[in-house]
């Protein structure tokens, strides 16, 4: 029976010594395993992880390595647990521990930094300097769960308090996964400057952060908001979350589209969610002097962008990393007033034994997956042959 030192527990949940782990051998290669069940220490609780959601970067991690970094490099042979948009229930906790209690339910949020660095001394720990350093002599600490320290595809995973965002009652388990994913669109608007009520945004990408983008963007008051992408159905989803205008970009030309929806003038914000290859310029293109854009996206090859275009009309560029600034609790506040349905975005569950499958959904849009989410209890399940 799991029962470690200065660690409270509670009789309603009880917690065995192993759990299942999904670990990753080679690029693309996860088997089930047993790992022990881990211990939370000063500050952290233990959460029974209730569901998981799939995100790009899962696969990116998986299947090319980085931004995962365990030891000091890539996260393969490892004995690593991927998955970081999970959700679950605190179970026990760490020595010191009063700002949660057993049988809490909760989302968690990436990043702990490590809390002594410059840059998280400044309230940006997802841009840690000590970015992996949690190992040997250079231990500092540093947490980001399924990328540089064990993940969410398991039964259970401790979590710095830091990390947590209480949830809603009422809220499911499929949508508090989706705290973290709407809390990204929150932090990218966030370093836009926060102030987008009455301002016109283009989200580019119909993605589940493009699309959570739109959400936020229209529950902070911003208008018009225009939603840019390849695929109707994606768009019409933008349109039920709350777009102004939706875009094709197949269809006409986007910058042009994007001028003749906003006045001819371009547009002061945009987000880009896309990662297509022209996107930065298409961005820069589409907002007007002054302007500024976030790039949470990114594409895998170096791309040349317009310099020119950029200085001589005084645009802001930013790059965004995680959900900082506690952007996630922020997110969870208009979730729970219900200000957007986030649900919308959510299209598959299945069971944690068939994440393989899960994984193959999200990365080929089997069945126009969007969001994809696996659970250890409760779902049926069904682990196809081939796979
Ligand atoms: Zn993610
Ligand atoms: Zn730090």
């Amino acid at each position: 029976m799991y029962a470690p030192a200065n660690v409270k527990t509670g009789k309603d949940f009880p917690i065995p010594d192993t759990m299942k782990a999904w670990v990753l051998g080679n690029p693309g290669e996860l088997t089930l395993t047993e790992k022990p069940v881990p211990v939370p220490r000063q500050a952290e609780v233990l959460v029974r992880i209730d569901a998981v959601a799939i995100c790009a970067t899962d696969l990116d991690n998986i299947y090319h390595g980085p931004p995962a970094m365990i030891e000091g490099g890539p996260p393969f042979n490892k004995n690593w647990t991927p998955g970081h948009e999970y959700m679950g229930t605190v179970v026990a906790l760490g020595p010191g521990v009063d700002e949660y209690r057993i049988g809490e339910r909760v989302s968690v949020e990436i990043h702990a930094g490590c809390g002594q660095c410059k840059r998280c001394r400044e309230g940006m720990y997802t841009s840690c300097l000590n970015y992996g350093l949690n190992y040997g002599d250079v231990n500092k600490g540093h947490r980001a769960n399924g990328f540089t320290t064990d993940g969410g595809f398991c039964e259970y995973q401790v979590n710095h308090i830091n990390t947590l965002v209480s949830i809603a009652d009422e809220m499911s388990d499929e949508e508090a996964t989706l705290v973290v994913t709407a809390g990204t669109a929150m932090y990218g608007l966030t370093e836009l400057g926060g102030l987008v009520a009455g301002e016109s945004v283009v989200v580019t990408g119909p993605g589940p952060i493009g699309l959570l983008g739109v959400a936020v963007a229209k529950a902070m008051g911003a208008y018009p908001v225009i939603l840019t992408g390849t695929r109707d159905n994606r768009l019409k989803i933008g349109l039920e979350l709350g777009a102004d205008h939706v875009v094709n970009v197949r269809k006409e030309n986007v910058v042009e589209a994007v001028k003749r929806l906003n006045g001819g003038k371009g547009v002061d914000y945009v987000l880009e969610c896309s990662a297509a290859a022209d996107a930065v310029n298409e961005a820069v293109y589409m907002v007007n002097r002054g302007g500024k854009v976030c790039l949470a996206a990114f594409t895998h090859e170096k791309t040349p962008v317009d310099i020119a275009h950029i200085v001589r009309n005084n645009i802001y560029l930013y790059g965004i990393r995680g959900e900082g600034k506690s952007a996630t609790h922020r997110a969870e506040a208009f979730m729970r007033q219900k200000r957007f349905d986030a649900t919308k975005i959510h299209t598959h569950t299945f069971a944690l034994d068939d994440l393989p499958t899960a994984l193959r959904y999200a990365k080929d849009r089997v069945d126009d997956a969007i969001k994809v989410v696996v659970k250890a209890r409760g779902v049926a399940i069904h682990k196809v042959a081939a796979e």
